[in-house]
């Protein structure tokens, strides 16, 4: 029988080991295999601890010095420092750090300067662009009119006539552009120009790119767009969250949208571990982070053209590649499952005109973020390009390839002196 003050004052291995040693299973797992999900990454122990803080316990709905709660001085001060770090870090002049993760954003800028039933563009999803920016199983393809403009056959890059020919035709009041799975850079200009020859808004959803674009590996899209959203815990490495950086002239729109307009109270906690994470993001030490990711990808690129793949665009300019299956026997389900089996995460992604079905698609989604903040280098990403390239080729010896990558991780060690909560254990 647990007691009242064992719930008080006990830890999670005492209150509840079933959940603890299943986080102890995870960090195992995060441990023991190659992370090369673009999406993902490893975040810093710091923030780790931040998210696991007494800010859970604070409501406060509202903003820093306009809260409907009292008791809001101390996290008056966290949201304020992340507020300006936000601002500083990526030059913008206001910056809305509520947002709990990427599509809230996302949601929290349609609400703020468009209508419902307003046309919008964005990229396809199935030509790398994400859920939010139009598919009709999600809240903007139901509520908003979306003209979807694809990449072009010819180079696989954005198809920038087609932008301007879509936007001529559908005088859409906002043009969003940012991917979940394109390899190469957007021509923010361009797009600046389209908007304002039809008179609309452009929006940057850079959640894939922040943290390229804060260390300047990446154009900024901040000077060309009037709203900028993002996730947290991509390239950025920080938290699992979202915020919103815009122009002065929306910023009331914006923050009016997010609080009271679609979410409650903020959560603190993540709040005070985005405002550790912009705060190491200012430093030269994630400069030379994002800067290993870059050339990581750029191995990895070569890595796999040398092993005769065919990659989307024919290489990259960012933290990810897109292997193109689809003159492979391989679907893109088999070669991720032929990944996991040598203990390589993966996931299977549409390619451009893809002629298999979503479910299956003839790609591979690869992204060197996760893989460098545990120091992996281009010397190691030679090595896992020879490896995926072996484990797709016929008859893969599974159990050598586990050996050759296990000896990788080993001289990489993730989390080499914290634990599943980042505390420091040496
Ligand atoms: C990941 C992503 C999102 C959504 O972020 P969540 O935190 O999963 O809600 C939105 N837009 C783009 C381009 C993304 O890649």
């Amino acid at each position: 029988m647990t007691t009242l003050d064992e719930l008080r004052t006990g830890g999670l291995a005492a209150t509840d080991p079933a959940i603890a040693r299943l986080l102890e299973a995870e960090l195992d797992r995060q441990r023991n295999e190659l992370e090369l999900i673009a999406s993902e990454n490893f975040t810093w122990p710091a923030v780790l601890e931040a998210v696991g803080s007494v800010g859970t316990n604070k409501y406060a709905e509202g903003y820093p010095g306009k809260r409907y709660y009292g008791g809001c001085g101390v996290v008056d001060e966290i949201e304020s420092i992340a507020i300006a770090r936000a601002k500083e870090l990526f030059g913008a002049e206001h910056a809305n750090v509520q947002p709990h993760a990427g599509a809230p954003a996302n949601m929290g800028a349609y609400l703020g300067i468009v209508d419902l039933g307003d046309t919008i563009m964005g990229l396809r999803l199935d030509q790398g662009g994400h859920l939010t920016h139009g598919h009709k199983v999600n809240f903007s393809g139901k509520h908003y009119r979306f003209a979807s403009y694809g990449v072009s056959p010819t180079d696989e890059r954005i198809d920038m006539d087609e932008v301007r020919a879509l936007a001529l035709e559908h005088r859409p009041k906002l043009i969003v552009t940012g991917a979940s799975a394109y390899p190469r850079h957007f021509d923010f200009a361009a797009f600046r120009s389209i908007a304002d020859e039809v008179g609309a808004l452009f929006m940057v959803d850079m959640a894939h790119v922040a943290g390229l674009v804060a260390a300047g590996v990446h154009p900024s899209p901040v000077p060309y767009a009037d709203v900028v959203t993002s996730t947290t815990h991509k390239t950025l490495a920080g938290p699992r969250s979202g915020f919103i950086l815009c122009r002065a002239e929306l910023a009331k729109k914006i923050d009016s949208a997010v609080f009271p307009g679609m979410q409650g109270g903020p959560l603190m906690h993540t709040i005070a571990a985005k405002a550790v994470c912009f705060g190491a993001a200012m430093t030269d030490a994630f400069k030379e982070y994002q800067e290993q990711v870059v050339a990581n990808a750029a191995a990895l690129a070569e890595g796999l053209s040398e092993r005769g793949h065919a990659l989307v665009s024919g290489g990259t300019d960012n933290h990810l590649v897109l292997l193109n299956l689809k003159d492979s026997a391989l679907d893109g389900q088999q070669a991720e499952d032929r990944l996991a089996d040598v203990h390589i995460t993966v996931n299977r992604n549409a390619v451009p005109f893809d002629p298999r079905p979503p479910m299956v698609t003839s790609g591979i989604r690869i992204g060197t973020p996760a893989a460098t903040m545990r120091g992996l280098d281009p010397a190691d990403f030679r090595e896992v390009a020879a490896l995926i390239a072996d484990a797709l080729a016929d008859a893969p010896d599974a159990p050598a390839l586990r050996a050759r990558l296990a000896a990788i991780l080993d001289r990489r060690p993730l989390y080499p002196s914290s634990n599943a909560y980042g505390k420091v254990t040496s």
